[in-house]
């Protein structure tokens, strides 16, 4: 396992899933060559993409690949099960990620999204041998799985798989507490079978970088993101803490804090509850902007920005701005309105976070729209 830690250099992880993109809607190449570029020159190895993140793979190799030595950062990459037919096999995945990368080798090799519904078709198309081929083959270096489910459930799965080399799983401060999540629960079944840690999440897709400072008061001068990361990073048994970087500032922000990580203090970690528990109070929707449920919907419906408008309007004092953020989403027609969800599920059955999505859409045009808020105020 030691071999593990010494492969990755620094806790930082750079998440090639939230990239910048340019007016067209692409990923922008030049913005993401740069802050790659800086991530690198700071001293930071790991890079985290998937088979199911749209263009990801191929920034990879245009920004990263082509550029770098192959010897200056690791690369960690994930079958999809639920997208392997018949057809479809991992085999075939496996070698598209290849082309798609430039590369004949992944240092990290995941099954991605481990979770209950997503299991038949792991256990379908025989991934978990599949990938000690690999290993055997030295297509990859190391073997592991993201997860999104119960505790008893990573028990048993790390038990009947000890070949299972590390594990990724949702933590942040926020989940940690979580009767849903359970991310502390999940975390110490990690550590009971003795597994090397990547964090996805750990700002809760954005949600904890990005609040109200009426609410991160406690943190006083410390920005919320340094915060969320620190709780994640401060843990033990942790490989790396990934980070889906958006901007320069987030990369800038994010060396400045691994540069020279600091464990939280005692007095931290009461600033770290108190926040959680504002939080909280606020309801807000757990939506992590992963997307898995956007490219499904019949309606069009982009449910995470409608998520996000909702959290917005839950945690700013500015309430007004969550509603003409979302009518100018729907007046320019990049989403279809919250109150045109059909019902269908489709949603909810790829969500990795469980969110009733059709019950929170179907109060969500009453919160947001701004023509019925203007009307009743
Ligand atoms: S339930 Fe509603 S939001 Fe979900 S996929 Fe169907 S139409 Fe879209
Ligand atoms: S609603 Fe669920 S699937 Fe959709 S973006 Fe949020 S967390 Fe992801």
């Amino acid at each position: 396992m030691d071999d593990i830690f010494q492969l990755n250099k620094g806790k930082l992880g750079f998440g090639l899933m939230r990239l910048p993109k340019d007016g067209s809607g692409k990923i922008d190449a030049k913005e993401t060559a740069s802050m790659v570029d800086k991530f690198i020159e700071s001293g930071f190895t790991y890079f985290d993409t998937a088979y199911v993140y749209p263009g990801s793979e191929e920034i990879f190799k245009e920004t990263i690949g082509t550029r770098h030595r192959r010897d200056s950062y690791t690369i960690a990459s994930k079958l999809s099960g639920w997208a392997l037919t018949d057809d479809f096999t991992p085999e075939k995945m496996f070698e598209e990620q290849l082309r798609r990368t430039g590369l004949d080798y992944f240092d990290f090799y995941l099954l991605h999204s481990i979770e209950k519904d997503h299991l038949p078709n792991y256990e379908k198309y025989d991934t978990w041998d599949f990938c000690q081929r690999l290993k055997k083959e030295g297509k990859i270096r190391h073997f592991g799985f993201s997860f999104h489910d119960t505790p008893e459930l990573l028990d048993k799965l790390l038990t009947e798989h000890p070949e299972t080399e590390f594990v990724q799983l949702q933590i942040n401060y926020l989940d940690w507490t979580s009767p849903r999540v359970q991310s502390a629960r999940i975390y110490e079944v990690a550590r009971k079978h003795n597994k090397p840690i990547i964090i996805m999440e750990p700002v809760k897709g954005g949600l904890l970088s990005d609040l109200e400072s009426t609410i991160t008061e406690p943190f006083g001068d410390k920005t919320p993101a340094s915060m969320a990361l620190r709780f994640a990073a401060g843990l033990d048994g942790v490989l790396a803490v990934l980070s889906g970087m958006s901007t320069p500032e987030q990369v800038n922000e994010n060396i400045r804090i691994f540069s020279n990580l600091e464990k939280l203090s005692s007095e931290e970690e009461k600033e770290i509850e108190e926040v959680r528990e504002r939080i909280k109070n606020l309801q807000v929707i757990e939506c992590t902007s992963c997307r898995y449920c956007t490219p499904g919907c019949p309606e069009k419906i982009v449910i995470p920005n409608v998520f996000r408008y909702l959290n917005e309007a839950a945690v700013r004092s500015d309430k007004e701005k969550a509603k003409k953020d979302y009518a100018a989403m729907i007046a320019e027609g990049k989403s279809g309105r919250a109150s045109s969800c059909i019902r269908c599920g489709k949603c909810e059955k790829v969500c990795p976070q469980k969110l009733p999505i059709r019950t929170l859409l179907s109060t969500a045009e009453e919160k947001l729209c701004y023509t019925c808020f203007s009307k009743s105020n």
